[in-house]
This record gives C-alpha cells, sequence and structure tokens, in this order.
C-alpha cells in the first residue's frame, strides 16, 4: 500500500498556457492542489475555478503571477499569500507548449515500469533532503515552505534583489547587520542561531549549523529514538524554519518585534499542533503532547 502515493506523487500537470489547469483544483505545482495546501486563500479567491492562465502574464522574458482575492488579506494570511508565491517563482513554465499530464519520474514525462521501480528502489533512504522535507507530519503549505528554502528560492530579500525586485533595504530584520541571504536568516543569524542551538541543546544533540538549509536538513538525524521520537524529529526543522519565516515577516510587514523565546514557543506550539493530528499522537491528549515536547521548553 505504500507504493500508491509514490505513483500518486509521480502525476502531476505540466503547465504549459495554463488553460487547461485548474489554478487551485489541479495538482500542477507540488504533491498537492494548492486548494487544499493554502485552503484560506483559496476561499478568497474571486474564482475558484480559475485556470492557471487567468493568473499567469508574461512580461519579456519573465513570468509574473497574480491571483485574484476578493478581499485584502488579515495579517495571519501574508505568510501563506508569500508562501503561495514563493511556490510560484520557482516554477518553470513554458508558455508556448500544452498543458500535459506528465509522469516525473522520467524526465520525458512518460510512465514506465521501470522509473517507478527505480523511485522504489529509493524509497528506503538517500541523503537528498526530500524525505526530511516532504514529511506528512507536517502541512503541505509548510513543506512547499523549506523547499524552497532548500532550493535557496525563497522570497529572501537577497533572493528579490537577484530577481531584479529593487528593495530599499536589503538587511536582516532579525539582526539588522548583514543581508538577508537565505542561509543567513534561517541558520546563521544570531537570532536564529539562538533558537537551532537551543533546540539542538535541549535535545541532546550537538553540532555545527552547516553552511546551507539544504545541508542542514541533510544532517539532520538523530539514533536511538523510539518511533514516536522520530516523527517528531523529523518534524522539528520545518515547525522551527517556518516560525522564523513569520516572525520574518511579522517584523517587516506588521511591524510587531517578538523575542527568541517567543519564536521558540511558536515552534513548539506548531509541533504539537502538527504531530497531534497524525495517528502515532492521536488521542494522547494535549498534557501527554505538551509533555513530549518538555524537553523543548524553556
Ligand atoms: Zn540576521
Amino acid at each position: 500500500m505504500r507504493y500508491f502515493p509514490i505513483f500518486g506523487e509521480g502525476i502531476s500537470m505540466c503547465v504549459g498556457k495554463g488553460d487547461r489547469t485548474k489554478f487551485w483544483k489541479d495538482k500542477w505545482c507540488s504533491d498537492s492542489p494548492l486548494a487544499s495546501s493554502f485552503p484560506h486563500l483559496f476561499r478568497c479567491a474571486v474564482n475558484q475555478e480559475a485556470t492557471v492562465a487567468d493568473y499567469l502574464s508574461l512580461n519579456e522574458n519573465s513570468v509574473s503571477w497574480s491571483p485574484l482575492l476578493r478581499r485584502n488579506l488579515f495579517d495571519w494570511e501574508l505568510d501563506d499569500f508569500l508562501e503561495l508565491m514563493s511556490l510560484l517563482l520557482v516554477q518553470k513554465i513554458d508558455v508556448l507548449g500544452e498543458d500535459l499530464w506528465c509522469w516525473k519520474w522520467k524526465p520525458d514525462g512518460v510512465f514506465s515500469v521501470k522509473s517507478m521501480a527505480d523511485k522504489l528502489d529509493n524509497v528506503g533512504g538517500s541523503e537528498s533532503p526530500a524525505r526530511q522535507i516532504w514529511n506528512p507530519l507536517s502541512p503541505s503549505k509548510a513543506n512547499f515552505l523549506v523547499w524552497t528554502m532548500a532550493l535557496d528560492k525563497c522570497l529572501s530579500r537577497s533572493n528579490l534583489l537577484r530577481r531584479g525586485i529593487p528593495i530599499p533595504d536589503a538587511s536582516c530584520v532579525l539582526c539588522g547587520t548583514v543581508e538577508e541571504s537565505t542561509e543567513h536568516l534561517y541558520l546563521h543569524c544570531p537570532f536564529s542561531l539562538q533558537i537551532w542551538l537551543h533546540s539542538l541543546k535541549a535535545l541532546g544533540a550537538n553540532w555545527v549549523l552547516p553552511r546551507s538549509v539544504k545541508d542542514h536538513l541533510c544532517s539532520w538525524k538523530l539514533n536511538g529514538l523510539s518511533k514516536r521520537g522520530k516523527l517528531m524529529w523529523k518534524t522539528i526543522p520545518a515547525a522551527i524554519l517556518r516560525s522564523i519565516w513569520a516572525e520574518r515577516n511579522s517584523r517587516i510587514f506588521c511591524n510587531r518585534y517578538k523575542d527568541v523565546d517567543h519564536v521558540i514557543q511558536r515552534a513548539v506550539g506548531k509541533l504539537i499542533s502538527w504531530i497531534s493530528t497524525s495517528g502515532e499522537f492521536r488521542g494522547l491528549g494535549m498534557s501527554v503532547l505538551l509533555q513530549s515536547c518538555s524537553w523543548w521548553r524553556l
């Protein structure tokens, strides 16, 4: 049974002109439709049946996106919107081609048993961060976000500058000392580093943070954990990374500043809410879940 999700994961819509692909309802830019990954935004969509072509425009050689929403977003919805835009900006679209269903485990997009077998051979594990990132315990939108961080395609200020988007101040809003690159923002900023070091210390783990988010996710391993411990351990990076992202956005867009302790507590809250929906933890009750996370509390 575990192979069927892999099969489903391999099929997706390869978007060309975008006129045959439903923007919100088809699975085209990641492993689930955007309507299920971003339900709040989907509910605000002017047209829930819109195609990709409806929101896509080509300016010279670059593609821009304008998903139309019925109303202005609340502060707490901005994170979702930025995550959606991050995801859209990393899509490679051939606007002259047709929309086609494709098999993504083979370069020509055509299904073959061999390609499926090759994929299954890799199920046992590899050094790629994909298995760490595409974690069923964390929501798809959190996985998308971590994925764009691992690819260094997220909307950090350095990346916006690289895309030619003028930014009046490119410095990191968490420390204000250096330019906000992906690796600085999420790993090496003194603010973020405190969060990682606190968490690793509380877990009894001790290592130097690698240079990139991708390397960090690849090295996120700890032996001797129970089954539940492994699931929780695997989910921690997404909870921390998403909480750092939320704090960064809150400072930039809402001028609200929280300290390191608050961001750690926010990450713990996310971790608990995510794992509490999994079968392995369901029915344990909030007090047990809080106790499970006690090693991480301040
Ligand atoms: Zn910084």
